[in-house]
């Protein structure tokens, strides 16, 4: 939903690389798989998602064996390889946790309904995001260490929506490369939402923005659908309800008194986006959609009532 921004994408890529390519333990293998792993491993982990056609072809036409494949891009206990070892707290040398911290996506990005800081603490209670598999990792493993398929994300879309749902790079939103937040707006299914009183009275659904494509409209269906993110944000009524009270209650020139009147004692505000910013509890420009959960939500719904 939130497109993920970061300037260093490609240098976090290449340490993930340099950090993790031995982590791929190629010992079960016979001679041509191994020759094909060690040949293309850089390229297997640091490609875009719109080669991942090619490396399939030909792991097709090579006749590598899903379950070898398996055991040493995915890994399990009894073989400690790949993405197993990646993930598992008990890797003291770069792990998730490393990843993670360096991409420093604090809310997630199919849903921007809950926050996934990385935090670790001293005494070793620590939290990170799940990585999402974008290209299902049981059904292709080749992909289960290739950067640009671990998605950070909640763990209610990655484990309890998303799930095995087969995704591909040319049907669904890819938050490294795809904004949802171009495709989509929030709006209600009343025409003048600033009537409404209670939560009964609406549904929250999506709008078309203007001017997109039909692929960018079906990539953004197929998120929605995927991600069950209209029965999802039906928990969210009451922040629509109180963007109403807020509209009924501020106009313009209220905002504007805010600032003129703490302008002269504190200088709390520097502008009305801050008393906007401070009412609203969230950032109301779009470069900052990412920073807090359900700011998409809140900045449509307020652009709809002429809150900002
Ligand atoms: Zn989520």
């Amino acid at each position: 939903m939130i497109r993920i921004k970061n300037d260093n994408l490609t240098q976090i890529c290449n340490e993930f690389y340099e950090n993790t390519k031995d982590y791929i333990k190629l010992d079960i293998c016979n001679g041509k798989e191994k020759e094909y792993i060690q040949r293309n491993l850089k390229r297997i982990i640091t490609c875009k998602p719109i080669d991942f056609e090619i490396i399939l072809n030909e792991v097709r036409s090579k006749g590598l064996t899903v379950e070898r494949l398996k055991k040493v891009f995915v890994g399990d206990d009894k073989y400690f390889s790949g993405y197993k070892k990646f993930s598992s707290k008990n890797t003291k040398s770069y792990n998730a946790y490393d990843l993670s911290t360096k991409l420093d996506v604090n809310v997630c990005p199919y849903c921007n309904r809950n926050y996934i800081h990385t935090v670790k603490s001293v005494n070793d209670k620590s939290t990170r995001p799940q990585f999402d598999h974008f290209i299902c990792k049981k059904k292709h493993p080749i992909f289960a260490m290739s950067f640009y398929n671990l998605i950070p994300s909640c763990s209610i879309c990655n484990s309890s929506i998303k799930g095995q749902s087969q995704f591909h790079y040319e049907t669904h939103i890819h938050p490294y490369f795809d904004d949802f937040n171009k495709i989509k707006k929030f709006a209600i299914d009343k025409k003048l939402l600033s009537l409404v009183n209670k939560d009964d009275e609406f549904s929250i659904i999506f709008e078309n923005k203007n001017g997109i494509t039909t692929n960018e409209e079906t990539k953004a269906n197929n998120h929605i659908k995927d991600f069950a993110l209209e029965a999802l944000y039906e928990c969210h009524k009451d922040k629509v309800l109180e963007l109403i009270d807020i509209s009924r209650a501020y106009n313009e020139a209220s905002f504007e008194n805010l600032v003129n009147e703490f302008a002269k004692s504190t200088q709390i505000f520097k502008d009305k986006n801050d008393v906007k910013r401070l009412m609203l509890c969230h950032h109301v420009e779009d470069e900052n959609i990412d920073k807090r959960p359900l700011n998409k939500l809140i900045k449509d719904i307020s652009e709809e009532l002429d809150l900002i």
